[in-house]
């Protein structure tokens, strides 16, 4: 079944069609990667989903529903997380903190019964704290629990990007270039943790990615976007060898 379907969505920056008349279907269970050239449209994709953008035409439905009659701050209850391309965590702030930010951010409960502390906040609030703990487990991050982000190598920040978006316990995981600019062993670990939040955790990923070799090993499907538009789908072989794509990779 289809977790996530775009259909015919078009959104343009003035006069230039970032994403257009794009179909996309994420089944389930999947590790789905969006790849192409610079500037062809992928992150510009992942904001759609996130709802940071309208798109002027199409629809995009998540779960069976809408997700555009959604507004913007409803996307991480509704069960999508995503990470960054650029990194985004508080600086200032420890792992930890940072990791139970991104569950607040995806609390139901209310102001007032934030104020009041009623049983069932704290129940949230425990449930927010094993949740957290659980994501540095699985990531390795213990060593660096406390630390302040501002002090860790980008590598381990990372690491941490992909925490924060995991700790709200998604459905649906966007992650933004997870392997850019890591090391060929952070590479490793990180494939390591794409194939186990599918198999162990049962999260659906969509990722976008530059190195062919990751694409190829964690992902099932593949689909190539060059000017905003789809050229090529299918497996990572298939989209690989695909005239359509060596052509746009190299720019001809
Ligand atoms: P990719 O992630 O595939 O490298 P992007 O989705 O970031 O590409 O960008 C697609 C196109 O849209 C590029 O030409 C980019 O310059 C343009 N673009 C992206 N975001 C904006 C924006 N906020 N305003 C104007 N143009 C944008
Ligand atoms: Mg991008």
């Amino acid at each position: 079944m289809s977790l996530l379907e775009l259909k015919d969505v078009t959104l343009k920056f003035g006069g230039l069609t970032a994403v257009n008349a794009l179909n996309l279907s994420v089944n389930e269970g999947e590790v789905f990667a969006l790849v192409g050239p610079n500037g062809a449209g992928k992150s510009t994709v992942f904001n759609l989903i996130s709802r940071f953008y309208t798109p002027a035409s199409g629809t995009i439905r998540f779960d069976g529903q809408d997700l555009l009659a959604r507004p913007s701050h409803a996307v991480p209850s509704s069960g999508v997380a995503r990470t960054f391309q650029n990194i985004e965590l508080f600086h200032q702030a420890t792992v930890l903190q940072n990791l139970l930010v991104g569950r607040h951010r995806h609390r139901r409960a209310s102001a007032l019964e934030n104020i009041l502390f009623t049983p069932r906040v704290r129940a949230e609030e425990r449930a927010h704290r094993e949740a957290v703990e659980e994501v540095i487990d699985f990531l390795d991050l213990q060593p660096y629990r406390d630390q302040r982000i501002a002090g860790l190598p980008y590598g381990i920040r990372k690491v941490v990007e992909l925490g924060r978006a995991l700790a709200t316990k998604p459905r649906l995981l966007l992650l933004d270039e997870p392997a850019s600019g890591l090391s060929v062993e952070e590479t490793q670990n990180m494939r390591w943790w794409i194939d186990d939040i599918r198999r162990q955790m049962g999260i659906t990923v969509l990722m976008v990615e530059h190195d062919m070799g990751l694409v190829a090993r964690v992902c099932d499907r593949v689909v190539a976007l060059d000017g905003g538009k789809k050229i090529a789908e299918g497996t990572p072989a298939e989209v690989q060898s695909d005239p359509a794509v060596i052509a746009a990779y190299l720019g001809t």
